[in-house]
């Protein structure tokens, strides 16, 4: 984890050391809109319209602007499978450069599919960093790569990453692309 990059709460009413919990499926980037209800600091209930940052199977990275209440659990229904489920928040992540808040999330009920997504087998280069699909706005070329979550707030909150193709040799914006669809 860069020096840039750091959790700045401690995981809520979490009486386990963290890491704990085995990581059962890798880290995906991918921005899926969401609806995210709770309840506050002040109490009051709130919903807001945001969008995951990363996925994993059971859990993952959120943006939210609202501060949950300690010790409440939220409730984020997934807009493209049209499900829902109920999370715990285990921390706050941002890094220095970010712009927006970003949370970290786990599924309370493990096993539920609330992504809709197919998760590839866990493998040993996914250790603590993401899987990240990009792509070439000329040619279409995609490359499958690996970044932590401040690289990913960087992709995200920008729109993408310049680089040069390989195959077209054009520089250009290169934009992340859902994980699944690559597969
Ligand atoms: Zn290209």
């Amino acid at each position: 984890m860069p020096s840039n990059f750091s959790l700045k709460s401690t995981p809520i009413n979490d009486p386990r050391p963290s890491g704990f919990r085995p990581r059962r499926s890798p880290r995906l980037a991918c921005h899926i809109p969401i609806r995210v209800f709770g309840k506050n600091q002040e109490g009051r209930t709130f919903y807001e319209d945001s969008s995951t940052l990363v996925i994993a199977r059971e859990g993952g990275l959120i943006r939210l602007a609202q501060t949950p209440a300690p010790n409440l659990h939220i409730y984020i229904h997934c807009h493209p499978t049209n499900q829902g489920g109920r999370f715990r928040v285990v921390g706050e992540y941002s890094s220095s450069k970010s712009l927006h808040r970003y949370w970290g999330v786990e599924l309370l009920k493990p096993g539920e599919n609330l992504w809709g997504v197919e998760f590839p087998e866990l493998s040993e280069e996914d250790g603590r960093a993401v899987r990240v699909v990009l792509a070439c706005p000329n040619c279409r070329r995609r490359e499958r790569t690996f970044m932590d979550e401040a690289q990913i707030e960087f992709l995200h909150e920008r729109g993408g990453v310049i680089r040069e193709c390989p195959t077209c040799k054009v520089s250009a914006l290169w934009k992340e692309v859902p994980y699944f669809e690559e597969a």
